[in-house]
Formats: C-alpha cells, sequence, structure tokens
C-alpha cells in the first residue's frame, strides 16, 4: 500500500508544518485501516503565525470592494462544483455517510458559496428619516477583523463553507480550525478558496486538536470573534473562555417528528426514516424522537420495523448502500452504550440495538417503543441510528414532548389539518419547524440555528449569517452648519 500523503497547515499563503512536529492520520470509518493522510498536529505557535498574517492582510482585504471579493468567491463555486464527484467520494470515504449525501454536503458548499458572493453586492445597511432638518441617518456593515471558524466532522464541507464564505464576505480574515476527524475534507475546500485567487493571509488553517489548536483560536485576544458549530458540552466551554470577544455557537440538537393520525403516514414513514436514519442519524438536525398520536402507534411501528429492515448497511460508495458506518469507535461504543441505557430504563427494543459483525464502526438502525420523555434516550443527544417512539393522547400532548428536551434544534409535524400545524409551527420551541417534512433540509439563503442549549441567538445562512459576522455603524451626517441636539432642538 502506498504511504499515506502528509499534508500541510495553512498559513499566510502558504502550505507549512507545524512547529510541533507531530502528525495524526485520518481514516476511513467503513475501512478503518485505510489510510487517508496524515496531517500536522497543530500548536500555539501554529496559530499566533495563523492570526499575525490574518491581521496583518485585514486592512487589505476589507479595503477590497465587496462585489470583487465576490468574483472570488464565485471562482470558488465554480471549482466546487467541477469537482463535485471527487469532493463527494473523498468525503465518503473520510467521515462515511452515502456518497448520494456527500454530493448534497458538496452542493450545499456550492449553494453557500454562491449565495456569499451575491452578498458581495449587497451587504444592506438601512436608511431612516432623523427627528432633525437636514440630517440623514444610515447604518453600514463592518467587517469584525479577524474569526476563529471552528467546525465539526458532520457536514465536513458545507458547515466550514457556511462560515468562511460568510465572514470573508464580510471583509474579515480568517483562521479555520476543523475537525480532526475530517481535515481532508478541509484541505481540499482551503485548496479551492486559494486556487479560486484569495489573497494570502486571508484565510488560514491550523488542523490539530480541539483542546490545543481550537482552545488557542477561543482565547487568541487579537481574535475577534469565534463561531463554533459542534457538542453543547464544547460550546459551553468556548463561552466560558473566550473572553471579551463575539462568540457564535450552533450546537447539539434532540429533534421530534410529530405524527398525528391524521397524516399521510407513508409520507411520514418517509421522513422518519430518512430524519432518524440519514447520515447514520449523525446530523445535529437527526430525528431521534417520534411522537405518535395513539390510534396510529401500532400501525405506525409496524410500517417503521418494516422499513428499517430493508436499510442496508455498508459502504457508503456503493450504491445499494442506505445507511453508512458511523465516524468513529468512541461513537459506535457510544449508541451501543444507550441502547443499554434504553432497555434498563424499560423502553422496548423493536428492531437493531446491536454492534454488527462487519469491519468499520457500524451500528444496526435501531428503534425503541414504549418510551417516556423523561427517558434518557428521549432526552440526550445519542449523535447514532437509534430513534425513540413516544406515544401521545392528542397535539397538546405532541406539544409538550417536543418542547420536553433540553436542545431546540429542528422540529416536524405529519397532519393534513392546517390548524394543527399552525399550533405546533408556533408553540414548538425550536429554530427550525417543517410540516409535512422530515427535520432536515435547511436552505442556504434561509436562517439556520436554534434555541435553549442548541444556541445562544446567532443563526447561520442568508442576511442573518451576515449579522453574525459584521458589526452594525450608524452614521449620521448633519448638513445643517449648526450644532443639532437631538431629543432636544425637537419640535
Ligand atoms: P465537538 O464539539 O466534539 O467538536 C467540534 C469542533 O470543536 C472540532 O473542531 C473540535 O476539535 C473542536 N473542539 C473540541 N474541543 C474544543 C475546545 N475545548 N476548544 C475549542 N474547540 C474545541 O463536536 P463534533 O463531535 O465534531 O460534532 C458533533 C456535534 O456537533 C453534535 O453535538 C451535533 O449536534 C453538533 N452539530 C451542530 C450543528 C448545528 O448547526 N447546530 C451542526 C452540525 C453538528
Amino acid at each position: 500500500m502506498n504511504k499515506p500523503k502528509n499534508y500541510k497547515l495553512f498559513i499566510d499563503g502558504a502550505w507549512v508544518d507545524s512547529v510541533s512536529g507531530e502528525t495524526f492520520a485520518s481514516d476511513n470509518p467503513a475501512r478503518p485501516k485505510q489510510i487517508l493522510g496524515t496531517f500536522q498536529k497543530g500548536c500555539n505557535e501554529d496559530v499566533d503565525k495563523a492570526v499575525e498574517a490574518a491581521e496583518s492582510v485585514f486592512p487589505k482585504w476589507n479595503g477590497t470592494p465587496a462585489p470583487e471579493r465576490g468574483l472570488i468567491l464565485l471562482r470558488a463555486a465554480h471549482l466546487l462544483l467541477e469537482n463535485k464527484e471527487q469532493l463527494a467520494s473523498e468525503m465518503t470515504m473520510e467521515m462515511g455517510k452515502v456518497v448520494q449525501e456527500s454530493r448534497g454536503d458538496v452542493q450545499e458548499a456550492v449553494d453557500v458559496t454562491e449565495y456569499m458572493a451575491g452578498e458581495g453586492r449587497r451587504l444592506f445597511g438601512f436608511t431612516t428619516p432623523s427627528e432633525l432638518r437636514k440630517k440623514l441617518c444610515l447604518t453600514i456593515r463592518m467587517p469584525i477583523g479577524v474569526c476563529g471558524l471552528i467546525t465539526p466532522w458532520n457536514f465536513p464541507l458545507a458547515i466550514p463553507a457556511w462560515k468562511i464564505m460568510t465572514a470573508l464576505i464580510c471583509g474579515n480574515t480568517v483562521l479555520f480550525k476543523p475537525s480532526s476527524d475530517t481535515p481532508l475534507c478541509a484541505t481540499r475546500l482551503v485548496e479551492t478558496l486559494d486556487k479560486a485567487g484569495l489573497p494570502k493571509g486571508v484565510l488560514n488553517m491550523v488542523t490539530g486538536s480541539g483542546d490545543d489548536v481550537g482552545m488557542a483560536v477561543v482565547k487568541h485576544e487579537n481574535v475577534g470573534a469565534v463561531s463554533f458549530t459542534g457538542h453543547r458540552d464544547t460550546g459551553a466551554t468556548i463561552l466560558r473562555e473566550a473572553g471579551l470577544k463575539r462568540v457564535g455557537l450552533e450546537m447539539g440538537g434532540k429533534n421530534g417528528i410529530v405524527v398525528m393520525d391524521d397524516a399521510d403516514l407513508n409520507l411520514a414513514l418517509e421522513g422518519v426514516i430518512w430524519g432518524g436514519y440519514g447520515t447514520t442519524g449523525q446530523r445535529c438536525t437527526a430525528a431521534s424522537r417520534v411522537i405518535v398520536q395513539e390510534k396510529i402507534k401500532n400501525k405506525f411501528e409496524r410500517m417503521l420495523v418494516n422499513r428499517i429492515r430493508k436499510l442496508k448497511l455498508g459502504n457508503g460508495l456503493k450504491p445499494e448502500t442506505d445507511v453508512g458506518p458511523l465516524i468513529n469507535k468512541a461513537a459506535q461504543e457510544k449508541s451501543a452504550k444507550y441502547v443499554e441505557i434504553g432497555k434498563n430504563e424499560g423502553a422496548k427494543l423493536l428492531i437493531g440495538g446491536k454492534i454488527p459483525a462487519m469491519d468499520g464502526f457500524f451500528f444496526e438502525p435501531t428503534l425503541f417503543t414504549n418510551c417516556t420523555v423523561d427517558m434518557r434516550i428521549a432526552q440526550e443527544e445519542i449523535f447514532g441510528p437509534v430513534v425513540s417512539l413516544i406515544s401521545v393522547r392528542n397535539l397538546d400532548e405532541a406539544i409538550d414532548a417536543i418542547n420536553s428536551v433540553e436542545y431546540g434544534l429542528s422540529s416536524a409535524i405529519y397532519t393534513k389539518d392546517i390548524g394543527k400545524a399552525c399550533e405546533a409551527i408556533t408553540r414548538i420551541k425550536a429554530g427550525l419547524t417543517y410540516v409535512n417534512s422530515s427535520t432536515i433540509g435547511s436552505e442556504v439563503h434561509l436562517p439556520f440555528g436554534g434555541v435553549k442549549h442548541t444556541g445562544i441567538g446567532t443563526r447561520e445562512g442568508g442576511i442573518e449569517g451576515i449579522n453574525e459576522f459584521s458589526e452594525t455603524k450608524t452614521v449620521y451626517i448633519d448638513y445643517s452648519g449648526k450644532l443639532q441636539k437631538a431629543q432636544i432642538d425637537i419640535g
């Protein structure tokens, strides 16, 4: 077997070794012995160098007209699109999701890059009348400075692209710290932006552990904003350690799908299968709870079990595969642990629950029923193909069940009754509610994010993403030729 390629950090426009002299490997979770490359274990000094590079080029990048910045992004979008197949198959090898989903991930990166390229000609502020004569009032957007972007592995191109492209179009410079489970995808994204003509120093990437590189980014006093997507506990640590800088957090979920007894059950079935077992349950928006009305419980359980039985586990590059592996051994063990917890809590295991005898970090698609809202399997984020079914008598109980968790990212309701749908839309505490569709399927021009322990008010996507990565400056232009005092010289 060929020696795996040794990939580098990207600092000030150059691909360089880490000062640490250490590396780590990225493997294929479907075939853990296959090493895709070795990557630099970054350290504090690498972070310092990257921040210095980003700081020194900031005035030049900020001084570049936003439409010109947009043209570089547009070139990057084209390059991503041209390389979609190659990027998607590498992604499947690095993180295991089936290749159709990897194509979707690449497409999402293309979409957000194209969208943010167009933002270069908008970046709207607003104007409003003044209370005084001969005075104009308006707002403009300012970049923040150096942004530290810390990303998870489950959308290894899309999530970095959501952050990087938005930060860049607003005129910020970037230090990107990707997940150590998917450094190859991260490297490909940085290579693409470099090829698209991004000036040196504008985007820097330091790979390495969260505790070392991630924390160094978070604590760095010359990093003006940190935008993080990942686990709730990591987000809480970041919020504590970041000091006086902007922090954006997109964290976990325990999302639920409500199926009312008037729903189109075949449609709901497809939604639950896609939401619960797509990406092997490893999406922040995965549907890990199904809340069904009592009347249809037995029937819907049978439909689910029949469908789950047909799901084919395997290597995501094979066209017949429905469900790929989990990202690593720890994730596999976590799903197994929660199956035991569920059994001990008295939930009934309907199907799955085991690590199959396969090479790779696979786990059987699993369904529990007779769950109650307070069970740990119905409360905690498992991030694996383990779904809990809870039955309720009516819509009020369904909404209470959905709202019973600490998280608030995505939610869905299947019903033909518009009134019930509207009740759900207005009463579910979550950043996203889907009607007659699964918990999954965000589009890049709409806001994305959650409430409660999922987020702290920031949203990515569209104009709300621009808000995360820009400061608003209020401008008053007084052309009266005299000192006019607001609130005093009125009337
Ligand atoms: P994670 O929190 O373990 O890691 C995310 C990133 O944070 C990685 O780059 C990691 O190296 C870094 N990190 C870890 N410890 C750090 C520290 N002390 N300081 C700074 N950085 C640190 O999460 P993960 O396992 O990569 O991703 C899965 C989690 O992400 C799940 O909880 C999932 O719900 C969540 N997620 C949320 C969204 C969303 O938009 N809300 C999207 C995708 C994933």
